[in-house]
């Protein structure tokens, strides 16, 4: 580019965050460019070092520390998040917990789970000591989503630093204060680490900036559409990536199954955050004896649900200015396709809020069962048997969660190990994200890679192999000195045992 050709537009060096509920602005934040994101990376790599040097449980105490003080916060974080994102105050504080469930967790479990251990060497190297060790990456880079501006990237943050790592957060440009916030309440509960967490505030600009700033690893929670333009420009540098997108998650209903708990779990599992959870419930596969029970029963709860800016409110605003015209467009394609509308329908949508939306028979290609909807709606259709649920459920792009209704639990899981979905729930909804053991995680356009649990931990290091020589073999086969004969003789042995075997 020449120079005359080069944008001089002055780039805006703050944003603006505006309330969902109310449209008033909330704060300022600045939008950091490559140079903050570069210096923030520098300065995370400095801490990395002596983070990475410590002893597991130093590091653990650490962060129980800032567990601890987040505990303390609660209040004040919850607040910022429910204003932020318009969600009930009672729904941000279940986040803060939840949040605080993982985070003492990976604290807890990182040293057991990536500490050093044998294997077994084998046959052929029996002569050499063999370990494993799962060291830190360095810095991590973590981009967020504005739905669980907390508890969806401390999946990353938390696991990651406990695993010996510095991390440099990119919130959402709709939730930057809760990442700001986070960032200091950890330097105050752990002081003399400058940097080891740093939030870098801005929108899709600061976010590609994060991308190329030659962190270690990148992990990314978002749409597929970003993950995917993300996930170039890290492959630009080879930056391993682990993208957690979105869902279309399907509700498996079995004719023995208890439909008020079932009923109950729909509404929750679709309602709640106003539908916005990657996890929440879009699809439901009920066998035709009891659809219509079951569709009756939804319908009853759904309607019943207060929804609007009160405090009391069951949800609150769509977060995002354009998602009501998207659950809109997902309605009135699936009722123009032949679907029937059991509760609310196109006038459901009202501005920012979006009142429960029930619909049935909703076509398997039209947008409401094949597109992330994201809003309070739910699509309930009737199957011939459970064969046929299992199908259509799988029958989707998106890969992450799933959940069994089912009056008998060993049918419901073995209902379960046949659905393509990273976790899956038997009569509940969502009943995995409150286990920190459980990783988390999809495939296809859900994404790839896991958080949480172990796998989460191992996700965020590299495991380095070592083998030791305890002893000068009898046939050294990694030497040009070793006689043919004896060579020929150790390969005429190991063939003798591994047909045999
Ligand atoms: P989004 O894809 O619009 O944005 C996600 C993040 O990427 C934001 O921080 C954004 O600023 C940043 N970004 C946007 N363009 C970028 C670019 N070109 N380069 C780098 N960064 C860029 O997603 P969203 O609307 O914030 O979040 C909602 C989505 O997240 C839904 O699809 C939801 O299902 C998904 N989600 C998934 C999980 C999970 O764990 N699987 C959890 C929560 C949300």
């Amino acid at each position: 580019m020449t120079d005359t050709a080069r944008d001089t537009t002055p780039r805006p060096t703050t944003f603006t965050v505006h309330s969902p509920a109310t449209g008033k602005p909330l704060a300022d934040h600045p939008v950091a460019g490559p140079e903050e994101v570069a210096r923030a990376v520098r300065r995370a790599r400095t801490a990395a070092d002596r983070w990475a040097a410590e002893s597991a449980p130093r590091r653990r105490d650490h962060l129980l520390r800032f567990k601890r003080r987040l505990a303390s916060a609660l209040d004040d974080v919850a607040d910022t998040i429910a204003a932020e994102t318009g969600k009930p105050r009672g729904d941000a504080e279940l986040e803060v917990v939840l949040t605080l469930e993982h985070l003492a967790w990976a604290a807890r479990n990182a040293g057991r789970v990536l500490r050093r251990r044998g294997v077994p060497s084998g046959l052929v190297a029996a002569h050499q000591r063999a370990t494993l060790v799962h060291r830190p990456l360095g810095v991590v880079g973590v981009i967020g989503p504005w739905n669980y501006p907390l508890y969806t990237p401390m999946g990353s943050i938390g696991y990651a630093l406990a695993a010996g790592n510095a991390v440099v957060f990119k919130p959402s440009e709709h939730t930057p204060g809760t990442g700001v916030l986070l960032a200091e309440l950890f330097d105050a509960a752990v002081p003399g680490y400058a940097g080891l967490l740093t939030t870098v505030t801005g929108a899709a600009a600061t976010g590609e900036a994060l991308a190329r700033s030659g962190v270690d690893k990148l992990a990314f929670t978002g749409s597929p559409g970003t993950a995917r333009k993300v996930m170039a420009v890290c492959a630009e540098s080879l930056t391993p990536f682990l993208a957690e997108c979105g869902g279309k998650d399907a509700v498996v209903v079995t004719a023995d199954a208890d439909l008020d708990a079932a009923a109950d779990a729909v509404v929750w599992g679709a309602m709640s955050n106003a539908g916005q959870t990657c996890a929440g419930v879009e699809r439901v596969y009920a066998v035709r004896e009891v659809h219509a029970a079951l569709c009756r029963k939804v319908v009853e709860r759904a309607g019943a649900l207060p929804v609007g800016p009160d405090a009391d409110a069951a949800y609150g605003p769509m977060t995002m200015p354009g998602q009501a015209a998207v659950v809109r467009r997902h309605v009135d394609e699936a009722l123009a396709a032949g679907a029937r509308a059991l509760l609310g329908g196109s006038a459901s949508v009202s501005g920012r809020y979006v009142s429960p939306v029930v619909l049935a028979d909703v076509p398997e290609d039209s947008a409401a069962m094949t597109e992330e909807t994201f809003g309070p709606t739910v699509a309930i259709n009737a199957v011939a048997d459970v064969d046929e649920a299992v199908e259509r459920a799988n029958a989707s792009a998106y890969a992450l969660a799933a959940s069994v209704f089912c009056g008998d639990r060993r049918a419901g899981a073995a209902i379960a190990a046949r659905l393509r979905a990273g976790a899956v729930s038997v009569n509940s909804v969502l009943g995995f994200a409150a286990v920190p053991a459980l990783p988390f995680g999809g495939s296809g356009d859900s994404g790839f890679g896991r958080v949480h649990g172990e796998e989460g931990l191992k996700a965020f290091t590299a495991p380095q192999s070592v083998t030791v020589r305890r002893f000068a073999p009898p046939v050294n086969l990694t030497s040009f000195t070793a006689p043919a004969a004896a060579r020929a003789r150790a390969v005429a042995v190991a063939r003798w045992l591994h047909r045999r075997r």
